[in-house]
Order: structure tokens, then sequence, then C-alpha cells
């Protein structure tokens, strides 16, 4: 049908338009032109049809050449890539597609072309052009360096400026190749040094939903005082970002690497801690933390509303753990909160805390505990380098310090000789007085100079300095069978031979001025024959700070509660 045949528009005549010819006759032979009388024309009126036909395939030739490159204009502006990225519906588990995730940990040159897809926060993006893009993928403590290239059929310039206006930490669903580079990436926020990933598809799974900016980039929170200090002379100064605003922030800025490698460590210190208790008989059990008596010292447990009456948080877990060696468990452990309604506002206190706590019925003397508490930090320390190498590293690239020293043997130290060395290095120190933060701090410094460790124990403290469950030393009783543990200088562990006996226990009781009947349970406890025993509570943000020297015990736990913070 006529009507359907296509029609050459004015600006596209048909390329193969001719300039007016002759027509042939039936042998294929043109036929000589003539006038409408029959007359053959003139050379002159020859020359000018011929003229006329060569400006007309001229002009044709030119609209076609612009209808031409019209339509590629059109071709180029029609987005071919609208399958390859976009934002995905909320995941209502609609479907199961067993999808095969990549870890950002598991890219290496080695893996050069191989195709992966990966789901990873999208921490950073950088356009140098509409045609390329840079981002930053983070998985936990790794973070690759993806690029986004515009390529035919299949990445178009829509996509490029799309997939650079997505929002930091939105969570993203990237397919693409891993792909080595020639020299190494340099940006510090990339742990990926020798490949990338060359991205075909790109989408949002979670879109960050945050009214305005969020408060701080993770690229920011993660650069170490050092890199902060030196870029405030360059054109682009780095924001340092406070502590106070990390922690109002909590979520964004736990998502660093450095605080994921942080709480992988603080779960390594515990694992390792529970491990090596298992493999020593020792049992997990779990104390209460609401009690019906200010137990060990009334000034520093928060009291709490308890129906019509009132309860306490327990400030340690010393109370239950010592009946359950009455009760005969012989060894057990606990990890757990501890409250202390302190109003010490310094980096090493909070008012909440995790304990590690054990307490274990020995045969003959309380050294047994103690060795064995030597045996299992040489535990911890050995294999946290271990097995947690690569988040050591990630932790000291923010907050450089010095390996922590363990020495070849446990050194412990007697209380008495501390003091001597304290007065020898000109400090004033009374014979049975406790020790200061200063002075703690000295005498740490003054055991690494003399045995190269950062780790030791003091032994034999003085009586009255000690809770009224400890043992005295039966040598000289102004002294105690009591112990401390410390690292870098300062008190992480805290421990001695407990009272066993019930009537002696009433003794210390009345000497420290507390009334049986506050603590009758418990009390009563011993009455029925509990072994002897020892343990000891460590503290484990202290252990982690000072492992790590993070010089505020604040950074060494995930929500941090002391007198000015509750929140978040
Ligand atoms: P300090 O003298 O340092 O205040 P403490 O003598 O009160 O400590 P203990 O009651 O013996 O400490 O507690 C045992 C361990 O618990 C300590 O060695 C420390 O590691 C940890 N710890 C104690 N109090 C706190 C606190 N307020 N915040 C965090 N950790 C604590």
């Amino acid at each position: 049908m006529a009507s359907e045949a296509p029609k050459p528009t004015s600006e596209a005549p048909p390329a193969e338009q001719k300039p007016a010819a002759a027509p042939a006759n039936s042998e294929g032979t043109p036929q000589e032109e003539l006038n409408p009388d029959g007359t053959p024309l003139s050379d002159k009126q020859r020359r000018k049809r011929a003229e006329k036909a060569e400006k007309e395939r001229i002009k044709a030739e030119k609209a076609a050449r612009l209808a031409a490159e019209q339509a590629a204009r059109q071709a180029a502006d029609v987005d071919f890539a609208t399958e390859n990225y976009g934002t995905l519906p909320m995941n209502q588990s609609q479907e199961r597609k067993n999808l095969q995730l990549f870890s950002i940990a598991d890219i290496s040159p080695e893996k050069d072309g191989e195709q992966v897809t990966l789901h990873a926060r999208l921490q950073t993006s950088r356009a140098p052009s509409a045609k390329l893009a840079f981002f930053t993928l983070r998985q936990n403590i790794n973070c690759v360096q993806a690029t986004l290239a515009q390529a035919p059929e299949k990445v178009s310039r829509q996509m490029v400026k799309w997939a650079t206006s997505i929002t930091p930490e939105s969570i993203v669903q990237v397919e693409g190749t891993i792909t080595k580079v020639p020299k190494p990436i340099e940006s510090a926020s990339v742990t990926v040094k020798d490949a990338e990933i060359k991205i075909s598809k790109i989408f949002v799974t979670v879109p960050v939903t945050w009214d305005g900016q969020v408060p701080f980039y993770v690229d920011d929170a993660t650069r170490s005082d050092a890199e902060i200090e030196a870029s405030q002379d360059t054109p682009r100064p780095l924001p340092p970002i406070a502590l106070d605003t990390r922690l109002d922030n909590r979520v964004l800025d736990l998502r660093t690497p450095t605080n994921q490698a942080i709480f992988r460590l603080s779960h390594g210190v515990c694992r390792l801690f529970r491990e090596f208790l298992e493999n020593n008989g020792f049992i997990e059990i779990h104390t209460p933390k609401l009690q019906g008596a200010a137990t060990e010292s009334g000034a520093s447990v928060f009291k709490v509303d308890y129906f019509k009456g009132k309860a306490f948080l327990a400030q340690s877990p010393q109370l239950g753990k010592q009946m359950a060696i009455s009760a005969d468990f012989g060894r057990v452990f606990e990890i757990g909160p501890v409250f202390r309604a302190e109003d010490s506002n310094t980096n090493r206190h909070m008012t909440e805390f995790t304990g590690l706590d054990l307490e274990m019925a020995f045969k003959e003397h309380y050294h047994e505990v103690s060795d064995l508490l030597n045996e299992l930090f040489f535990f911890i320390f050995t294999e946290l380098p271990k097995r947690y190498g690569a988040e050591i590293a990630t932790v000291k690239r923010q907050y450089p310090s010095e390996d922590f020293l363990v020495p070849e043997k446990p050194v412990n130290l007697n209380f008495k000789e501390a003091i001597q060395m304290l007065r020898d290095a000109g400090y004033e120190v009374g014979d049975l007085d406790d020790l200061s933060t200063e002075t703690e701090r000295a005498l740490g410094k003054l055991v690494r100079d003399k045995y190269q460790t950062d780790f030791y124990m003091l032994d034999k403290f003085p009586l009255d300095i000690r809770p009224f469950y400890t043992m005295p030393d039966p040598t000289d009783n102004k002294y105690s069978n009591s112990y401390d543990f410390f690292m870098r200088g300062q008190e992480i562990l805290s421990g001695a031979q407990r009272v066993h006996d019930a009537k002696f226990l009433e003794e210390r009781l009345a000497a420290a001025n507390i009334p049986v009947s506050a603590m009758q349970g418990y009390v009563d406890a011993f009455r029925l024959g509990a072994p002897p025993h020892a343990g000891g509570g460590i503290g484990l943000e202290r252990v982690l700070m000072l492992y790590l020297g993070l010089g505020n015990i604040r950074r060494a736990s995930m929500f941090p509660r002391d007198p000015k913070r509750l929140e978040p």
C-alpha cells in the first residue's frame, strides 16, 4: 500500500536519489533527451540540465549527512544502560537468587579479569569528568577503589552521572571485573592497593535518608592526628573530628575501619579469655546484676526502683562467683556488665564497663591462681597478633603506638619492692599508701626500663586498701594476699585470695563496719564450708585501650557510659 511506504522528508532525502537521467529504452541504452517539440536539446541546454542535476545531488548529499548526524546525536542521548543501574526496591525478602557475593578482603591482582558481585558501603565518590568516576567501596576494615567509565552499549553518560550522585554511606550492589592496576593506588583509605573493580552495574540497595549532610564522613573519621595536622597548611585542610562528636554519632563513627577493627579485637580478647579458661577447666556462669543490697561499697553503687522497694546494680560479680565456688563449681568465669556509680571523669573510668571475671578454688596457695592469670594474659598477647594482625595494623594506622612489650617470662613484683623503686626514683610514698594515678604510671615506666615489659603483676598489697573479703598475708597482716596486673603502667586487673572462713569473714566485715545482716546470703555460703579460692576481675575496655594505645577508654567501648553520657 502506497500510504505505508516510507516517505523521504525534506531534511532526509534518500541517499540513492540520483539527478534526472535520460530514460532507458527496452534494451537499456539511454535514450537521447529531447525538447517537448521533439527536437534534440542544444549543447547549452544539456550543460544547464547537468549543472542543475549536480546542484541537486550536492544538496541531497548534505541533507543526508545532516540527518545522519542528528540521528547519531539522538541515539547518543538514548540511555542504553538503564538495566545496569538504579535503586532497587526495598528488600522484603521478595526472592532468593542465591546471589554469590564477593569479599573485598579476597580481591587480589591474581584474580585479574574475574567477574564479581559485592555489597558494600559507598564511602566516597569522585568524578574527574562526565565520563569517568572513582569510588571507594568499604566492607568493615577493607576498602577497594572502583571505577565507572562510559562505554558504548554498557555504561551510559546518564549512568555515570547517576552513580556519582549516590549519597555516601549508601549500601550498593556492584557488579564488575577485578582489574590489576599498573601502579599501587595511593589513597590512604584504600586497603587493596594493587587491584580495583571496573564497574559494569551499580545499584543502591539501601539508601541514606539522613536530612541534609551526614555529621561527618567515614573517610575523615579514619584519619590519624598526624595526617590531619599535616594537611592544615595545604589548600585542602582535613577536618578534625572531636571524640564527643563521634560518640554523639556513634553508629557512623563505628563504621570506620579503625572501629571495625577495635571491636573485632574486643571480641578477640573475650574469645581468647574464654578459650583459655575453657581449656583449663573453667565454666562460664552468669550472676545477677540486680541485687538486694549495696554490698561491696555503698558509695559507688547505682540504686534503682524495684517495684515498691529499691535494688542495686552489681558493681562486680564478686559475690556471685565466690558463692559458685562454695557451690563446688571449682573454676568459674563470667563476661558481663559491671556498674560503678563513681563520678570519675577520667580517660579510664566509665560508669558501666565489661568485666572479665574469674574465680578458682586452689590446692595450696593463691599463687596457683596468679600464675594462671599470667598464663592467661600471655596466651592473649601471643594469640591476638596471630589471629588479628590485620585488625591491629588497621588500628595503628589511625592511632599509632609502640608495639605492646611482653616479657619472655612473667614479671611479678612485690608491693614493697615497687615502693622502693618509686622512692629510688625520687617519689615520696608511704609504705602502706595506695598507688596514685601518677605513681602507678611512674612505676610502669620504671618497670619497663628495668624489665623490658609493658605487662607485670604487683603482689602483696597493703591490707587496708583492699576490700573486706581479701585474705591477709599470714606473715605480715598489714599486707594481703592480693595482686594487681598492669598494662603500660595502668591497672587492668585486681584480684586476691578471698576469705573463705565464715567466722573470719564476719571479723573482716566488722572491721570494715559492714553489718553481717547486709550480706547474710553471702556469709551463709561460707558457713556451709567453701574451699580456699582466689580470683580476679579485669576491665575489658582498659585492656583494649592500653594494648592498642587508644588514649581514652571510651574508644574501646561501643556505646560508652560515663557520668555525662547515657546516650546513644
Ligand atoms: P581503679 O583504681 O582504676 O579505679 P578499681 O580498683 O576500682 O580500679 P576494681 O574494682 O578492682 O578496680 O576493678 C577491676 C578492674 O576493672 C580494674 O582493674 C579495671 O580494669 C576495671 N575497672 C574498674 N573500674 C573501672 C571503671 N570505672 N571503668 C572501667 N574499667 C574499670
